[in-house]
């Protein structure tokens, strides 16, 4: 029923998402306050709005797509003389929020639009800017029944996958879950290569042996941290591109408010998020996160 939709946060990943909404025949009204993230969505066919809650007023369902929660519950909420958009929607407007925020945020979020009469869905994605530009987003959605259907087919115009992870926070949760288990075998991979070049291993053989034993897993067959055995990870550009440092510290400090609020040990988790949080303090804000295999190696004690 999403002729209607209205887009907050024309960024790096909102931007190529509202255009592929455009692209399929939604009528897209945005919002952002950059004017470069604004010129690029109005070149895409996105109409402009002088406000979100003007882009909000009249739609079937409003989309966010924001850096953080505090972001995503101001918007809704409105204040210091900005409308919120809870309070400039239309009744039965579906709220979703794809942007990636803490689990505890977004279960508040969805209980502002609750208490304002709107139905409500976290959908926070994987598959980056280039999986937004293809749309070949994975969506993780967090709702109930009668949400979840009406978001699908909206979500796939946008993505290739959609799972509906249980209710409202667990997209969140399952994004998390999954890129704090990335995050500690990509570690692992880079200390498994770098014993590897400690005993004199030729990294091919260490590949071929790793990537089809039990070690395999996509941080290794996919992301592999050294360069050569596969010739499309970012190991052989000097990690420009992909997943960048910075993303993965931030999820991983979600994760680990979760892991303090959940009361759970994770020994590698806790340290894969001390790793990531300097790997993007130091230079790997914007590189792949495979590059921590250059922090790794340069622990070693020579
Ligand atoms: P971005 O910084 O490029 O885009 C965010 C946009 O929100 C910016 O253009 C900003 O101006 C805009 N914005 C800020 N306040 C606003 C407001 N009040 N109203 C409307 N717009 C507002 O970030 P991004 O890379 O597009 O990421 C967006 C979200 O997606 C984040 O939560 C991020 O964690 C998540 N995510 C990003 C990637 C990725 O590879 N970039 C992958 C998966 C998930």
């Amino acid at each position: 029923d999403a002729r209607r939709v209205a887009f907050l946060g024309l960024g790096n990943m909102g931007g190529p998402m509202a255009a592929n909404l455009v692209k399929a025949g939604v009528q897209v009204t945005g919002f952002d306050p950059v004017p470069e993230a604004v010129e690029a969505a109005r070149a895409a066919g996105v109409e402009i709005a002088a406000t979100g809650a003007d882009a909000a007023r009249d739609v079937d369902v409003v989309i966010t797509m924001l850096p953080n929660g505090s972001l995503v519950k101001a918007t809704y909420a409105g204040g210091e003389g900005s409308e919120g958009l809870l309070a400039a929607a239309k009744p039965n407007t579906l709220f979703v929020d794809c942007s990636t925020i803490d689990i505890a945020e977004a279960q508040e979020a969805a209980q502002m639009a609750k208490d304002a009469g709107f139905d409500s869905v976290d959908a926070p994605v994987s598959g980056g800017v280039v999986g937004a530009q293809n749309g070949t987003l994975a969506f993780m959605v967090g709702a109930g029944d009668a949400a979840f259907a009406r978001v699908e087919p909206l979500l796939q115009i946008m993505g290739a996958k959609i799972v509906h992870c249980g209710d409202h926070g667990m997209g969140q949760a399952a994004k998390i879950c999954n890129n704090m288990m990335l995050a500690i075998t990509q570690i692992g991979a880079a200390e498994a290569f770098v014993l590897g070049e400690r005993l004199g291993l030729d990294p091919q053989v260490q590949y071929d042996v790793m990537s089809t034993s039990t070690g395999q897993c996509w941080s290794v067959n996919v992301n592999c941290p050294v360069p050569g055995p596969v010739p499309t990870s970012p190991a052989n550009r000097d990690f420009a591109g992909g997943f960048m440092g910075a993303l993965m510290a931030k999820d991983l400090g979600l994760a680990l408010s979760a892991l303090d609020r959940e009361n759970v040990d994770a020994v590698l988790g806790r340290t894969s998020q001390r790793l990531y949080q300097a790997y993007a303090d130091g230079d790997g804000a914007r590189k792949d996160f495979s590059g921590i295999i250059e922090t790794v190696r340069a622990d070693q004690a020579s």
